[in-house]
């Protein structure tokens, strides 16, 4: 039988919960902001409909939110390890300021990836993802 793609990778990557597969987005690359948010209707390897629902990503605020709180966690976290912080200097502003712009420049990537993660919390892997190919309607 075929090996299951591990789950965090696929999420990672914007692949299709249901196969592990198809990708999510119509364009792999994040930073073309034109486009970014775009998903294929339909997983172009199993056919499953990438907004299930009207409103289904209505959630994804709360998923972006918590990342954003978790990348800035980790940034402090490293920051503390790597620099320091005192009372007696400025470091805290200047953790404050890269943490910002780096939540800023990273804003498309964690928006794609609240997606994924949200969809994944609603669509299981199916191992017959090839056989039960879900048709379009
Ligand atoms: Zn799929």
């Amino acid at each position: 039988m075929e090996r299951k793609p591990n789950l965090v990778l696929s999420v990672l990557q914007n692949k299709c919960p249901r196969c592990r597969h198809g990708k999510l987005y119509e364009d792999a690359n994040p930073y073309h902001l034109k486009k970014f948010m775009k998903m294929n209707e339909h997983c172009p390897a199993c056919g499953q409909p990438s907004e299930p629902e009207t409103g289904f990503y209505f959630g994804t605020g709360y998923v972006s939110y918590a990342l954003s709180v978790a990348l800035s966690v980790s940034t402090f976290v490293a920051w503390w390890v790597l620099l320091g912080f005192s009372l007696y200097d400025n470091r805290i502003f200047w953790w404050l300021g890269v943490n910002a712009v780096l939540l800023i420049v990273l804003q498309p990537v964690l928006m794609r990836l609240s997606r994924s993660i949200w969809l994944a919390f609603f669509v299981y892997y199916d191992q017959n993802w090839r056989q039960d190919r879900i048709l379009k309607v």
